[in-house]
């Protein structure tokens, strides 16, 4: 199918697209059109006007300052992908871009626009939200930062209010002597995934959980951080058990939506050992960044 007809507009500065965004309210953000297009061309999206962010250079950037990284809204993922800054501080940030559909959709999909789609089988929302991620959102009415556990409030749809632009993520470090862990199972590689999980946690000097972040992909209609585990896990030192038991109160209640591809049930059993997996995942990689730490 074609799209229906729409009015486009290349935006030359960031000004001039909040103006154009709040001036008609059927409007709709283009960044790299990787999840828009295919909605325009089905018609599940029908917007009288085109605001194209691709021209906005501002928008492009990914850097660390005062030990945060902030990623503006149009960096496209394969830079993210690409970065060594990155990988070398935000390691589950890294992990979890691998997962994101195939290289020629990376290098036009952008950071912001898989943040502002909120979809809850989205890689990148998922790791952001347990690095407890911020969010920067710009309107002619001036900006406010977000909460990435407040910023996805439903199935593909965000907090962001109609006139306002994602500007910016601001990611905080994590603590030392951490490991991450990005666990999902798709039926073909760069599918969008039919469970997953990220795990970011911490230890302290001997060697029990001091911090962690667990937060669940497609188990629910947002990212869905598993708050009763996480408080289980503080605290714990991590073996096969204590992860197995963590995964049983992650899954606690969940009930991820069935499809053809597999039903709610399946879907719940297939989270509980991705959950179970990525603990010890993390636990493994935290025990050697500490170890590192304590021969350095
Ligand atoms: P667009 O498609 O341009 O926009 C998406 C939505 O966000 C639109 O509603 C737009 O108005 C809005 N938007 C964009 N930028 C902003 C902004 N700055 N402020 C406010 N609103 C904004 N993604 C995954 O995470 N995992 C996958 O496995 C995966 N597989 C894919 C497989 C295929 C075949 C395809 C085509 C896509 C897949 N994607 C996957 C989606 C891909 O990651 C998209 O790039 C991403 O979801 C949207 O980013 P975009 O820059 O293309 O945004």
């Amino acid at each position: 199918m074609k799209p229906a007809p729409f009015e486009y507009l290349e935006a030359k500065s960031l000004d001039e697209a909040l103006q154009a965004l709040a001036s008609n309210e059927d409007s709709k953000a283009l960044a790299g059109g990787q999840s828009l297009v295919p909605l325009l061309n089905f018609r599940l999206a029908r917007p009288a006007l085109l605001v194209d962010l691709n021209a906005l250079g501002e928008l492009a950037y990914l850097r660390r300052e005062d030990g945060k990284l902030r990623i503006g809204a149009m960096t496209r993922q394969a830079v993210l992908e690409r970065s060594t800054l990155t990988a070398r501080h935000w390691p589950l940030l890294h992990k979890a871009i691998a997962y994101v559909a195939h290289s020629q959709i990376r290098n036009r999909g952008t950071v912001g626009g898989s943040v502002a789609h909120a979809d809850p089988a989205a890689e990148l929302p998922v790791a952001l939200t347990t690095l407890d991620a911020r969010f920067r959102a710009r309107s002619p009415r001036g900006e406010r930062w977000i909460d990435a556990r407040e910023f996805f409030v439903n199935q593909l749809t965000s907090s962001l209010e109609v006139d306002e632009l994602l500007v910016e993520i601001e990611v905080p470090p994590p603590a030392d002597r951490s490991g991450s862990s990005f666990v999902e199972f798709a039926r073909r590689h760069g599918d969008f995934a039919l469970g997953g999980c990220a795990v970011q946690l911490s230890l302290d000097g001997d060697g029990a959980v001091s911090s962690a972040a667990l937060t669940l992909l497609g188990a629910a209609p947002t990212p869905l951080r598993a708050d009763a585990a996480e408080e289980f896990l503080r605290a714990q030192s991590i073996d096969t058990g204590v992860a197995a038991k963590a995964a049983d109160i992650a899954v606690e209640g969940v009930h991820p939506t069935g499809d053809i591809h597999g039903s709610s049930e399946y879907r719940r059993e297939l989270t509980r050992s991705l959950v179970r997996r990525a603990i010890l995942a993390a636990a493994e990689e935290a025990r050697d960044q500490a170890s590192k730490g304590a021969t350095a």
